[in-house]
Formats: C-alpha cells, sequence, structure tokens
C-alpha cells in the first residue's frame, strides 16, 4: 500500500542511474532545476559491471566503467543532483503533476519525468536456469568470473558481450567455450579477433543451450548442448537426426545474449513501447528526432530507447538530450502557467 504523495512538486524525476541518467542530472542540475535521481536495483547501470572501456572519448587510455559512473555521479552531486534508492512499480501520466509509486511505497510527484532506466540481461530460456542463477549460472563475468579459476566455462552468446565476458573469463577458467546458435559471430571484427586469437578459448557454432545441470549446494557440474547444421537448433520444427544432443562437464555459465529494456512500468500509459519494450520518442512539427514521447513532459534517454546504438557515449548524449527538453518544457509550462495567471479576473 502506498502511503500519501509528498507535497513535494519535483520539476524532473530521472529514473535510472546508469550512465543517461547521470548525463541527464548533470545538466539538468546546472539548470537549476534540482532532479531527483532514482537508483534502481542496479545502481550505476550496465557500465558498472563492464571492465574496461576502451571508446568512450576522452579516455585514451581506457576508464572502468565503475569509475567512469564514480566520477559521473559526482559531478551530478556537485550541481546538486539528489539520489535515492527506489524503483518505480506504477507510474500516473494521465494527470499533472505525474504520480510515481515507487517499491518502497513511498509516492512521488513531479512536473517532468526521464525515463533512463536502461535495460537487463536476458535469460536463455534453458532448464535449470531459476534455480541455478547466482549459484555458477551468471549474467556478469566482471561479477563472478573470480570464482571459476581452474573451471571451464561456456559463454552463451555472439555479440560484443558474449566476445568481452570470454576474454574476461579466460583470466580464471582454464577453457573458454562460447557457444553460439549460428555459424557467424554478430560481434564487432576487433572484439571477435581477441577472442579468437585466445588460446584458452574455443567456439561451438550452431549450438545452443538446452538444460543446465548442477544444484545450489554443488553449482554447475555440466551443460547439454543441441547442435544443428544448419544453426538455431531449438528452432527446428521437427527434432530430425541432424540435432546432435551432448552433454559436457562445465564449472560455470554465462549469458552474454543481449538485454530487455526496463520499460514495464510505463505499460497502461500513453507512452509508446515497440514490441521488445523499447521506448519510441516522436518527432517534432518538423519530423526531427526527439527524446520526448508521446505523453508531454515524459522524455526518454538511453538504452530504454535505443535498440540500436546501445554505447556508453550514445547514452550519455541522449541523457543530455533529455534533460535540454525537459528543460526547455518546463519553460514553455512556466509562461503557459504566467499567462494563465496575468489572464485570469
Ligand atoms: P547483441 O549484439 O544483441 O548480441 C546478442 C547475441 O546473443 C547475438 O549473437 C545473438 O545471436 C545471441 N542471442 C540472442 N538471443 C539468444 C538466445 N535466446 N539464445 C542464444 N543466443 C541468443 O548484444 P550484446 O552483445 O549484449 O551487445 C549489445 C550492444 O552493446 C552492441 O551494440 C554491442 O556492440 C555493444 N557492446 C560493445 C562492447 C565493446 O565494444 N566493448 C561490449 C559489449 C557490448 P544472433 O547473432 O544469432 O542474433
Amino acid at each position: 500500500m502506498n502511503g500519501p504523495p509528498d507535497a513535494t512538486v519535483h520539476d524532473i524525476v530521472i529514473v535510472g542511474s546508469g550512465i543517461a541518467g547521470l548525463s541527464a542530472a548533470v545538466y539538468a542540475a546546472r539548470a537549476d532545476l534540482e532532479p531527483l535521481v532514482l537508483e534502481g536495483p542496479e545502481p550505476g547501470g550496465q557500465l558498472t559491471l563492464t571492465t574496461d572501456i576502451e571508446n568512450y572519448l576522452g579516455f585514451p587510455e581506457g576508464i572502468s566503467g565503475m569509475e567512469l559512473i564514480g566520477n559521473g555521479k559526482e559531478q551530478a552531486e556537485r550541481f546538486g543532483a539528489e539520489f535515492t534508492h527506489g524503483t518505480v512499480e506504477n507510474a500516473t501520466l494521465a494527470e499533472r503533476p505525474f504520480e510515481l509509486e515507487l517499491s518502497g511505497g513511498k509516492t512521488l510527484r513531479t512536473r517532468t519525468l526521464l525515463v533512463a532506466s536502461g535495460a537487463s540481461a536476458r535469460w536463455v530460456g534453458a532448464d535449470g536456469e531459476d534455480e541455478l542463477m547466482g549459484y555458477g549460472l551468471s549474467t556478469c563475468a566482471t561479477c563472478d568470473g573470480a570464482f571459476h579459476r581452474g573451471d571451464d566455462v561456456l559463454v552463451i552468446g555472439g555479440g560484443d558481450s558474449a566476445m568481452e565476458e570470454a576474454l574476461f573469463l579466460a583470466k580464471f577458467a582454464d577453457n573458454v567455450t562460447v557457444v553460439h546458435r549460428r555459424e557467424a559471430l554478430r560481434a564487432s571484427e576487433i572484439m571477435a579477433a581477441r577472442a579468437r586469437d585466445h588460446d584458452a578459448i574455443g567456439f561451438r557454432w550452431n549450438t545452443e543451450l538446452e538444460a543446465l545441470h548442477g544444484s545450489r549446494k554443488e553449482g554447475i557440474t555440466g551443460a547439454t548442448l543441441i547442435s544443428h547444421p544448419d544453426g538455431h537448433p531449438s528452432d527446428k520444427a521437427d527434432p530430425d537426426d541432424d540435432i546432435v544432443r551432448e552433454t559436457v562437464d562445465v564449472g560455470g555459465v554465462f549469458y552474454a545474449i543481449g538485454h530487455t529494456p526496463n520499460t514495464e512500468f510505463l505499460a497502461g500509459t500513453d507512452v509508446e513501447r515497440d514490441e521488445r519494450g523499447y521506448l519510441r520518442p516522436r518527432s517534432d512539427a518538423a519530423g526531427r528526432a526527439t527524446t520526448e514521447t508521446q505523453v508531454a513532459g515524459v522524455f526518454a534517454a538511453g538504452d530504454g530507447a535505443d535498440p540500436r546504438y546501445r554505447q556508453a557515449i550514445t547514452a550519455a548524449g541522449t541523457g543530455s538530450m533529455a534533460a535540454l527538453d525537459a528543460e526547455a518544457y518546463l519553460e514553455t509550462l512556466d509562461h503557459t502557467d504566467a499567462a494563465t495567471v496575468e489572464g485570469s479576473p
């Protein structure tokens, strides 16, 4: 049960403390909007789970994700941004100010909402994953890789994340096998080459993970893989002779198959999301892209609105854009309010 809303009406609440939210917070704070930033279940967002970031402009030697996020938070706080823990469970956007019900029972009121809630790791759907997630099964090599010294481990996926996870795990594990559902990697050539050239990293092509074996007590002990020469084995309509099923002994499995946007709390509002849940900000009258959603005063930034680029630097860029758009919107609101008061009898 949520209590009565706090009497405070914020100018802007930023949902998410990843790089998009932090960049938005710096811009909003410097515009004297006193932003309140909500830190959800993954404070600092996906970058805190990354090792070195080599393609963020301005750091010729690279920078760790943790450090970049730590610096960003410090920068936002220096200009007056406030941070609080909370996950939005329900958003009422049909009335103004907007109301946000948080997981802890608190209700916030705000004139603008900036959604920078990012995306979370996807799960494969293999048998046993619910039981073994956190017990040898992980979505974060940076967090859990060190538990697998001397193990053989699997990384599921064929994108840049899978290559990054495999390279990180190769520091600890004896053998890392990348399991990919088709024959060509999606990863960028530079990342793929690093993984291919590493002695401890191998590849299983046209293969998927079907089941995990083990228990919470002993961790993961093995995995069942299925392969088909044409790839995507689990999509084959009839289990035919070409499907090969094999159980391998492994001590750890890491998922790196992409992410799902954290936008579920906007279901039932007029904010548009695509079939995967990504926000779809609208274009302006001249057809140019904006960060404003279909609800005036609600803005979108970062990976939750970006199925395409999903880079740290693009997320930071859209965060600053959304804060600028929110600032401009608040100015028009203030003018409208002032005009209404002046025009009142
Ligand atoms: P991604 O590029 O979407 O790749 C996901 C991979 O998982 C794909 O290879 C996909 O296979 C596979 N996959 C998806 N669903 C699957 C399922 N149910 N079962 C088995 N395999 C499945 O995601 P990402 O690797 O997380 O990268 C996201 C973005 O971040 C990309 O733009 C990437 O470049 C960027 N990124 C960059 C770096 C870096 O430069 N250091 C590091 C990490 C991420 P298919 O190929 O068959 O679709």
